[in-house]
């Protein structure tokens, strides 16, 4: 395969639309390693590097963090090997010099043994990404890595959602920061806010020289596949919809879910008139319980500025609590009589 081309350190446009998207993606990722204490001063960060895309976006991101942020800490960047045929080993050396970052190529044949363990005709990831982590981890250990730092962004996290709820029967996602199963590892998304389109435009602007993740001839996750069709299939219907999703992931409310080892539906009593704890911003299970704090559209300008002022879904929520409250008796009928009035939709 011809090389890519190996670009500077700094970014190639300099368009004003470029300068926006970048701020707007430092300030994501900025926002994310807060919100989930992803990087504490001192720590050694293990960026991922795969070749593609999304960790390019990554490293590129967390090294202007790294110019910026209040806290002082080491990235290095760690690239496998999988000696797929065809991998062009110079082209990561390569850039990575260029951009003067810390980095680490480790080799390991996982081809020969996911093309030996995998029945033709079957996917491999699944074994070759098992191989892959625990390649990278070993090295996390090994070298005093605080933190493996991986490029999975807010689609990512929306079509695992999916996966779960389809094939697995289960409601979970991709967290953005968490404990390897040995515990000696903490893993995290630095792109969780992300949306996967802003990434492709970023990378794209950047020139990235992307080596392609398809080098070992297997087919992709199918089933990830035709979930990333259906969600980019509901985006086209419903703009939107992607982000109202994972606004979602971050306002859980398991008090009106179905798991009673989530929720302790078995201390449940009831309440008396008169003595009656305000709606909004209720712990309890009460029907119709709201979302309406005032965190809910910021939290969604986090994900995207587009979603600031989109806050129907908590009024109508809210409108839900005040009737199902106002049936009850619990409070004055007007309140919400008034809103339906301004709100006759
Ligand atoms: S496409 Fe190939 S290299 Fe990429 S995860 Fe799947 S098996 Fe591994």
């Amino acid at each position: 395969m011809s090389s890519p081309s190996i670009p500077s350190a700094e970014p190639s446009t300099a368009s004003a639309n470029f300068k926006r998207l970048q701020a707007r993606l430092r300030g994501l990722v900025g926002k994310a390693i807060a919100d989930f204490a992803m990087i504490e001063p001192g720590d050694r960060v293990m960026v991922c590097l795969s070749g593609g895309k999304d960790s390019y976006t990554l490293l590129d991101l967390l090294i202007s963090q790294q110019r910026a942020a209040p806290v002082d800490f080491e990235l290095v960047a760690v690239n496998l090997d999988q000696k797929q045929p065809g991998f062009p080993e110079h082209v990561l050396p390569e850039y990575l010099k260029a951009l003067g970052v810390p980095f680490q190529i480790l080799e390991q044949d996982t081809y020969s043994v996911v093309k030996r363990v995998v029945p033709e005709g079957r996917t491999q990831c699944g074994l070759c990404s098992r191989l892959r982590r625990g390649a990278l981890y070993r090295y996390a250990r090994e070298h005093d890595i605080d933190k493996i730092a991986l490029g999975h962004h807010r689609d990512d996290i929306v079509e695992t959602l999916f996966l779960n709820l389809f094939h697995a029967g289960r409601l979970k996602a991709m967290a953005p920061k968490l404990l390897s199963e040995d515990g000696r590892n903490v893993v995290i998304r630095p792109l969780c806010y992300v949306p996967e389109r802003e990434i492709v435009r970023y990378a794209r602007a950047r020139a990235f020289p992307i080596i392609p993740c398809t080098l070992c001839g297997s087919q992709p996750n199918l089933q990830r596949k035709a979930i990333a069709r259906m969600l980019a299939e509901w985006e086209k219907t419903s703009p939107g919809r992607i982000d109202s999703i994972f606004h979602a992931l971050r306002h859980v409310q398991v008090s009106q879910l179905v798991d009673p080892k989530a929720f302790d539906f078995a201390s449940l009593v009831r309440t008396v008139p008169g003595d009656v704890a305000p709606i909004r911003g209720g712990a309890g299970a009460a029907e119709g319980d709201g979302d309406g704090g005032e965190d809910g559209a910021g939290d969604r300008a986090a994900s995207d500025p587009a979603m600031a002022s989109g806050s129907e879904a908590d009024e109508a929520a809210a409108d839900d609590a005040r009737a199902e409250a106002a049936i009850r008796g619990f409070t004055p009928l007007e309140d919400w009589r008034e809103r339906a009035t301004l709100s006759p939709d």
